[in-house]
């Protein structure tokens, strides 16, 4: 076991402080990462504050991971020391189930394990990556290809892969009018990675205060959703629409806003339940769905994706310290883009 300083939550709804926690021996098909980058997410966020449910702590939130390897157990095959790696939402899964065997071990029928706020399949919490290094089974790492700095590839590990998945999924490319809703951590990359599909994107924001810079990172319109002409206006017009939106919100207007046959997949997870009116999806036969981050190999190939495009987070780099602030901000829609933790303050 080897002792690491950390950033936690010591309860619900508490400030994170500075403290230490163990990190388990590096076993025979385990890589330890010397962390360098932690994005913050706002499913941390949700999770420190208990909004999901009952949450475990001390929690040591953090699934945008980004780091080098330092050690490898004497099985792994795929990692050398000195790789540049990445570590998302999940640290294991049993590898047996239908799901696991097709590669989306996010929907493991036993449950992945969460890469903080879970119970490893040795009985022990899990913690994140808001700390100095991580013990990781070589299965749930991946690779930074070169071409990507580690602190703006941190974020893809999650804001990255959450909307890249169904982007692909549902064919986001040239000829499709794609909507993003949300200019946050996930809608920033959701825009930049439709834009590099090819596919038409507009933004829709709670205002237009962010437009300049949602048109800079590859949109092609942008529109205020507090203006009720917006939703005239733009009645019947995308194929697919992709709300990352944390906060409850009319899906009904959304609904409205897609062609037939068009879909609308949420990605945010808000803490309340929605009311909608099913005539919003059978008027048009249109797709309400869901998704939930990805499986590793499409996390490996949305890396690549990005690496190739020259794709990564916009940031704000952040020293442990200032992570409460930064919460606050996050919450009040006030993150360009992403904020990211600098671990070698902690
Ligand atoms: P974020 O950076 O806070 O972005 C969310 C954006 O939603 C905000 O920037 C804001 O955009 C918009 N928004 C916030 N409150 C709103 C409200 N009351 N009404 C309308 N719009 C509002 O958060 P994030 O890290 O991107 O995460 C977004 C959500 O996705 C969270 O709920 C998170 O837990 C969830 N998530 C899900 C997955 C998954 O696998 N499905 C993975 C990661 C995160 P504007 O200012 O542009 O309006
Ligand atoms: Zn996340
Ligand atoms: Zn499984």
């Amino acid at each position: 076991m080897t002792t690491v300083a950390a950033y936690a939550a010591p309860a619900a709804k508490a400030p994170l402080e500075r403290t230490t926690i163990e990190r388990r021996a590096v076993g025979e098909y385990d890589v330890l990462i010397d962390i360098k980058f932690a994005g913050i997410c706002h499913s941390d966020i949700h999770q420190v504050r208990e909004g999901w449910g009952e949450a475990i702590f001390p929690m040591v939130p953090g699934h945008e991971i980004a780091g080098i390897v330092s050690e490898v157990g004497s099985g792994v095959t795929r990692f050398q020391v000195g790789d540049r790696v990445g570590v998302g939402c999940m640290v294991d899964s049993c590898r047996e189930c239908e799901n696991c065997l097709r590669g989306e071990e996010q929907y493991c029928l036993k449950g992945m394990v969460g890469t903080y706020n879970a119970v490893g399949r040795d009985g022990e919490p899990t913690y994140g990556g808001y700390s100095e290094k991580i013990v990781v089974d070589e299965n749930y790492v991946v690779r930074i290809p070169d071409g990507l700095s580690l602190d703006v590839a941190a974020p893809l590990l999650c804001a990255g892969i959450t909307t890249y998945s169904p982007l692909h999924r549902w064919n986001a490319g040239p000829g499709k009018k794609v909507a993003v809703v949300g200019l946050g951590g996930l809608g920033h990359m959701a825009v930049k990675i439709a834009h590099a599909m090819g596919a038409e994107v507009t933004v829709l924001s709670q205002s237009l205060r962010k437009k300049d810079d949602g048109l800079k990172l590859g949109a092609d319109h942008y529109h205020a959703t507090s203006d009720p002409k917006t939703f005239e206006e733009l009645a019947g017009t995308f194929d697919l629409i992709v709300s990352t939106v944390s906060a409850p919100m009319d899906f009904g207007a959304l609904l409205s806003l897609l062609k037939v046959d068009g879909a609308l997949v949420n990605v945010g997870a808000p803490e309340e339940p929605i009311a909608l009116n099913l005539f919003s999806v059978i008027g048009g036969r249109k797709t309400l769905a869901g998704s939930m981050i990805g499986g590793i190999r499409e996390t490996q190939e949305m890396l690549d994706f990005c690496a190739e495009h020259g794709i990564g987070a916009e940031i704000e780099l952040i020293s442990a310290a200032e992570v409460n602030e930064a919460y606050e901000r996050v919450l009040a829609s006030d993150v360009r883009y992403r904020f990211v933790i600098d671990t070698a303050t902690i």
